[in-house]
Order: structure tokens, then sequence, then C-alpha cells
């Protein structure tokens, strides 16, 4: 049997084991594209457990994408408070300008040119919203497929998902949304990135090839990963009354035209009376902050920042996540 055989034998188990087996999740069932686009978006680099709340509220925030491309991007980004990567919920915004004008593209050309969508996700909406034959490969639909086929191509590689892709191609089925579903399902909850995957409950168990080789924890093959750059950060929450001093990111990279504590560069005492000080890392794909925060009674309010109540900063500013550590402080002003 051939890569092209092996696959064309994989679809109708595959799709048997898909249907008795799917999770019920939020966005499963929608074939509107605005509804799944949201979904894709929101589900690139984010665990579906922590997705499900933030795409319902979403949903009922901004129900098309007319709602979504009127509204404020503050309050956009405010509702994707906590999702990271907000670079998504920027090219969401923009993107809702141009549907909401032009109808959603139905072509994967039309899609794929939309703001912040990739190949991956063009495909996704393609095959769910339209039934069309649009593979989407990523890392998880990668672990897959190379197992079952003991393929030792390196993953990191940038032919590689289009390899994929095109084999896909030659065996995709007319249940095109349920093919590219029940792929990521497989790779979610059966085929698993960590740990051993688990074969007994796979209905690829009597063609996997790396199944039957016992060597399936050895696929995918992937390029050394570079180490994470560190960078040491001192952050000021710094307080006058009621009200704490926030700073805006810059337009564009990490965390762009996101609100912070301000990063400081000289010592806290220079703002003012340290109160408390704490230690704490986040964690970005690549790059590591390793801060130190310091609550500091400011000895004036300085005026080359923001100045917001802890009320108004929950209601109105989003903070990303690696700031959420010193948040107990606005609100109690104490570790
Ligand atoms: S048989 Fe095992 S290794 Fe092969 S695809 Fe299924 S879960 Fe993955």
């Amino acid at each position: 049997m051939n890569e092209i055989q092996r696959l064309r034998a994989a679809v109708s188990p595959l799709l048997a084991w898909y249907n008795q087996n799917k999770r019920t999740l939020p966005w499963r069932g929608a074939f509107d594209p605005y509804r799944v686009w949201v979904s894709e978006i929101m589900l690139q680099q984010t665990r579906v457990e922590a997705v499900k709340e933030y795409y319902l509220r979403f949903m009922a925030r901004f129900p098309t994408a007319k709602a979504l491309a009127e509204a404020d991007v503050e309050e956009v980004l405010k509702a994707w408070e906590g999702l990271g990567y907000y670079s998504r919920a920027r090219n969401l915004h923009k993107a809702a300008q141009i549907i909401a004008e032009h109808g959603f593209p139905n072509t994967f050309e039309g899609v794929r040119a939309l703001p912040g969508v990739g190949d991956y996700t063009a495909g996704a909406i393609c095959s769910i919203a339209y039934s069309l034959p649009c593979p989407a490969v990523d890392g998880n639909v990668l672990r897959v497929l190379t197992r079952l086929l003991a393929s030792g191509e390196n993953i990191d590689a940038p032919e590689t998902k289009a390899n994929f892709a095109s084999r896909l191609r030659e065996v995709y089925p007319a249940e095109a949304g349920d093919f590219c579903q029940a792929l990521m399902e497989l790779g979610a909850i059966v085929c698993v990135p960590n740990g051993a995957p688990l074969c007994g409950e796979c209905p690829w168990q009597n063609l996997c090839l790396a199944r039957e080789s016992e060597t399936q924890e050895n696929y995918p093959v992937r390029a050394e990963k570079r180490a994470r750059k560190i960078e040491r950060k001192k952050a000021l929450v710094l307080f006058y009354g009621e009200e704490f001093a926030l700073v805006k990111r810059e337009d564009k990279g990490l965390l762009a035209g996101m609100w912070q504590f301000p990063f400081i560069e000289d010592g806290a005492e220079n703002y003012g009376e340290v109160v408390v000080e704490k230690r704490a890392k986040h964690i970005f794909t690549h790059v590591e902050w390793h801060m130190t925060g310091y609550l500091v009674r400011a000895r004036e309010k300085f005026p080359q920042f923001v100045w917001a109540s802890a009320e108004k900063i929950a209601e109105s500013y989003a903070i990303p996540s690696a700031f959420k550590v010193f948040l107990p402080w606005i609100t109690r002003k104490v570790n």
C-alpha cells in the first residue's frame, strides 16, 4: 500500500469514529462562516477548554461580523483579555470591517486574504463552512499523519505542511467539514501530543505504520528547538490615591497595543515608597519575561502615565495575562 492508498483507506474509519466520538463543543454544528472563523482564530495556540467560555461570550457580544466591525477595538481587546496572542483580536476586528462591507468571502483565496488568516485557518473555514476540499494542516494534524505513515519528514521544515496538504487533497471526501474536524479531533483526544497515544481506541489501529512498528513516540520528527530568549523586567505597580499608573504598549510586536503596568529601567524607589515586591515569570513562544514587580505609593501623579482606578481597569483596559500576577495588588494594595 503506498501513502495515498493508506490515506484513502483511513478516511472512512476516521469519519465513522468521529460520528461516534466527537466532543460537544459550542462551535460544532456551526456552518456560518463568521462563527467558524471566530472559533478557529480563538483555537489557534489556545486549548479547547480555555476557548469555550470566551467563544460563547464573544458571540453573545458580537453575534455578527457587522456587530464586530462596529465595536471599538478596545472593547474587542477587552473581550479577548486573557486569551493571549492579541494580534488575533486586532486582526479579527480589521477583517470584520472588510466582511461587513463585502460579505464573507467564499473561496479559499478570498478567505486566505483576510487579515490574520493563514493556510490552516482558511482551509478549516472552507472545509467546515463551505464543504470545500481544502486541507487544514497544523501541528496536530501533522502528528497524526506522520504517525499513520511513519513519515520521518521534519515537521518544522517549511514545505512539510504543503506536502501533507497536497496528499490530503487527493483523498478529501465529500464530507469535507467532518473530515477536517475529525483529523483535529483524533489528534486532540486519541493520538495525543504528550504521553503515549491511545492506540487501542484509534480507528487507524490496523492501518498505522508507527503503531505496527511500535515507534509511535518517534513521530513527529522535529527540528531542534531554539532556546527562548530571557528578558528581565522591572514592573511598577504605582498607585496614587485610588488610581494606578498604566502605559500602552506599542502598536506592533509582542502584546501590541495592550495596556500594562509600566516597565522601568531605574529603581522603583525613584517613584515613591516601595510597599512590597514580588517575582514572576511569564513564558511566550520565543521569549521569557523574568519580572520583578514593585507595588509603590507614588510621591506624585507622574504625568507620563495614564491613571485609572481598579474598577475602571477591570472595565475598560485590556491587561495581558503576563501582568495578572500583580492584579491582586490593585484590588487590595497588598500581596
Ligand atoms: S494507531 Fe496510535 S499512533 Fe497511530 S494514529 Fe492511532 S493513536 Fe496515533
